[in-house]
């Protein structure tokens, strides 16, 4: 399982799995801020014990600075194959006040399945409010959840 939480800021790309959304507001991060990608990362690199996001691409390292967290993903993804393992299934959670996931739900499991080298329907994105309370709920950030299953290659 993996989980991310970024900060909402003005003049910022509001972007889930390299999909841009239509907002006022966008992630405030190191990279391009992408909380759902960020989120799948870990729980790939996690279901595999192959470390996280956080060791892999430090935020204080500049090389990973302003970094399409796609391309991220994908060496990750690279990673969790090469040590062995395939991924079966991944479900995510995106939890924010606006924008509305669901217009843009399908283009971004296309782009995870796409980046993942799965079928469309081993990957499913859930958009959800934060009822108005707390941190995700005031508008000021965006949370996203991903739990995956990987199986292990015999040979
Ligand atoms: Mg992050």
């Amino acid at each position: 399982m993996g989980r991310d939480l970024h900060r909402l800021a003005e003049r910022r790309r509001f972007v889930l799995a390299g999909v841009e959304l239509p907002s006022p507001k966008g992630e405030l991060g190191h990279s391009d801020g992408d909380v759902l990608a960020h989120a799948v990362m870990d729980a790939l690199l996690g279901a595999a014990a192959l470390g996280d996001i956080g060791e892999l691409f430090p935020p204080t390292d500049a090389q990973w600075k302003d970094a399409d967290s796609m391309k991220l993903l994908a060496l990750c993804a690279d990673r969790v194959k090469k040590a062995g393992w395939r991924l079966i299934n991944i479900d995510c959670v995106v939890s924010c006040e606006e924008p509305k996931i669901l217009p843009r739900r399908e283009k971004i499991r296309e782009a995870l399945a796409a980046v993942l080298d799965v079928e469309l329907n081993a990957v499913f994105v859930k958009g959800k409010t934060g009822e108005g309370l707390g941190p995700v709920g005031e508008g000021l950030a965006v949370e996203a959840l991903a739990v995956c299953l990987l199986e292990k290659n015999e040979n």
